[in-house]
């Protein structure tokens, strides 16, 4: 079978969980969820597609014969040596063109093959990374793989769709189009709302990255000789303390913490300075990006 190539070059992968690896692209030409003409693109499947994966005339690009000619072209932008080969087939929808001959064909020459797809084609065996980004409501073929890339937001596919399926890496990539910075905010907006959703609903066993303010209070009358209720320097010392073993750290793996909530710091640092403090009065843990609070007044009291 022959190939339609729209363009076929050297570059540095720049999205996903391969970002930075070194990789021929390939682009195939033509796709089935629009043609790549703007008169049909806004009764497409896929109205948003900044690609031009229209004809063969990019640079690298034409119709190859067959897998072995098609090969030689991508060993050629490949360059000098044969370590960390690796190729990224895309599109257009590089689905329609790719298959077991040229996957063969790469694996021969060395190459390790990722694929970028929409996700509504099968898939020869023997693709070493699968990237599926659904478009729109196209129906998927593909329901596993390595990463989901899903342009956000779209409204008729949703993340939600999409994060029981089986792949690792589950990625939003905001979508490109004049509201671009609009796009970019309600991106990172859901990736913090979600990620605070997985908090609560996994007893906070998750590492993650809230910021946490505590107060301390004592009570008592002063001490006669001193005139003190405590010595703040020996207070000081103890909150240093009790700081240092908290701050910059994953709080999931402090063995005597116990899941990473408000509840258990609060109890966490009473622990730490009560043997010392004996005045102290209670002590509070504040989040203040969610504005909540916990109090921890000593065991008799919180009975
Ligand atoms: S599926 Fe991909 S290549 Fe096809 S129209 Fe959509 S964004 Fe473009």
């Amino acid at each position: 079978m022959s190939y339609a190539v729209k363009e076929i070059f050297k570059t540095l992968q720049g999205e996903g969980a391969q970002s930075g690896r070194a990789a021929v692209f390939c682009r195939f030409s033509g796709c089935n969820l629009w043609s790549g003409r703007e008169q049909d693109r806004a009764s497409s499947v896929c109205s948003f597609c900044d690609t031009d994966f229209v004809g063969m005339d990019g640079t690298g690009g034409g119709r190859f014969a067959d897998a072995a000619a098609l090969v030689d072209a991508v060993e050629e932008a490949w360059g000098e040596g044969a370590h960390g080969r690796y190729i990224v087939l895309t599109g257009g929808e590089p689905l329609l063109q790719v298959d077991d001959a040229l996957i063969e064909a790469l694996h021969s020459r060395g190459f390790e093959i990722g694929v970028e797809t929409n996700g509504t084609q099968a898939a020869p065996a023997g693709i070493d990374w699968i990237c599926v980004s659904p478009k729109a409501d196209a129906a998927l073929h593909l329901t596993g793989g390595d990463e989901l890339k899903l342009v956000y937001p779209q409204a008729t596919a949703r993340p939600e769709q999409f994060e029981h399926l089986d792949f690792t890496h589950f990625f939003l990539q905001p979508m490109d189009a004049p509201e671009a910075a609009d796009n970019l905010a309600a991106t990172i907006a859901y990736c913090t709302d979600t990620l605070d959703r997985s908090i609560q609903t996994e007893s906070s066993r998750r590492i993650h990255g809230h910021s946490y303010r505590a107060e301390v209070t004592v009570r008592g009358r002063p001490d006669p000789v001193t005139g003190m209720v405590v010595d703040l320097g020996v207070l000081e010392q103890m909150i240093e303390d009790a700081r240092d073993a908290l701050d910059h750290r994953f709080l999931d793996e402090i063995n005597d913490l116990g899941p990473a909530t408000m509840e258990n710091l609060s109890r966490w640092i009473w622990d730490r300075l009560h043997p010392v403090i004996a005045n102290l009065h209670r002590v509070s843990v504040f989040r203040d990006s969610s504005g909540e609070t916990c109090t921890f007044w000593g065991e008799e009291v919180a009975a």
